[in-house]
């Protein structure tokens, strides 16, 4: 009834723009020009008058801003979290996961791995083909690890071209394996830039967390050294954590 009086006072500037189908209602819902659904309302409870049709009408109004807020709080929350070049995880949201993960395995006692993975020569990418080269090559492996790991591992932009995967209930062999698939991959992956091909390749290490263990920085400590040593010994590699290397 509430609404029937506000839809009243507002009659001259409301529009029901809706269409019936199959028994339905259908009312789009629009929120400062932007379509954010459509409310289907079926016709059981009795026909359609021109008072119902208003109150549904304004209820759907009501809806609308109730979710374009709710998407919006979404994309600003999203974006807080996420880098926008690549749209993995953000350090900081990234190390938060990784202690959240890392208590969980504890708790479940399941593995959990870590890759760090850095772009191999990627300064002399800039240098030849220009930093805007360099950015699109950026967004490119975003794509490609989207593309290759699982929605539940974390990806994670940790630095200018370095990048972390956490990799839950995942034993060291089998992060080994995805890292060395994910390495492939970005090596085979072909970038045009300006009618040029070129190619990149990236260099791996890969941690697992010990028993009980919940210092992510130990976790990532121990990946970045093994990475270190992929670099040492020729890049475009994958080197095991020595501390928990398998033989
Ligand atoms: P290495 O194989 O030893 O890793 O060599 P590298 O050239 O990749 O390593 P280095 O750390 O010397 O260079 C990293 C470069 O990444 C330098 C920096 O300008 C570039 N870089 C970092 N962030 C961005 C970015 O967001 N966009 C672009 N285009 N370049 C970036
Ligand atoms: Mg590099
Ligand atoms: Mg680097």
């Amino acid at each position: 009834e509430h609404l029937a009086d506000r839809a009243m006072i507002l009659e001259g500037s409301w529009t029901l723009d809706a269409i019936t189908t199959d028994g339905h209602l259908c009312l789009p819902l629009t929120a400062g020009g932007h379509p954010v659904g459509v409310l289907g309302i079926p016709d059981s409870a009795g026909p359609f008058g021109e008072g119902r049709k208003r109150v549904l009408a304004m209820a759907a109004a009501l809806l609308a801003i109730s979710l374009r807020n709710a998407q919006l709080f979404h994309d600003v929350r999203e974006n807080s979290l996420r880098d926008g070049l690549t749209s993995c995880f953000n350090r900081t949201h990234a190390l938060e996961v990784i202690d959240m993960e890392l208590r969980r395995a504890r708790r479940s006692q399941m593995p959990v791995s870590l890759i760090m993975f850095d772009i191999d020569h990627f300064k002399d990418v800039n240098d030849r083909c220009g930093h805007l080269c360099g950015d699109a090559v950026l967004a490119a492996v975003g794509v490609k690890m989207r593309e290759v790991l699982r929605g539940s591992d974390l990806k994670c932009r940790y630095g200018g071209e370095e990048f972390l995967v956490l990799l839950p209930e995942t034993p060291l062999e089998g992060a080994k394996r995805v890292a060395d698939t994910l390495r492939r991959e970005l090596a085979e992956m072909p970038i045009t830039w300006k009618g040029e091909a070129l190619t990149i390749t990236a260099s791996f290490g890969v941690s697992v967390a010990m028993p009980a263990e919940i210092d992510s920085q130990a976790l990532i400590g121990r990946a970045d050294a093994a990475l270190y040593r992929a670099k040492d010994q020729g890049r475009n590699c994958v080197r095991l954590s020595v501390e928990t290397a398998v033989a």
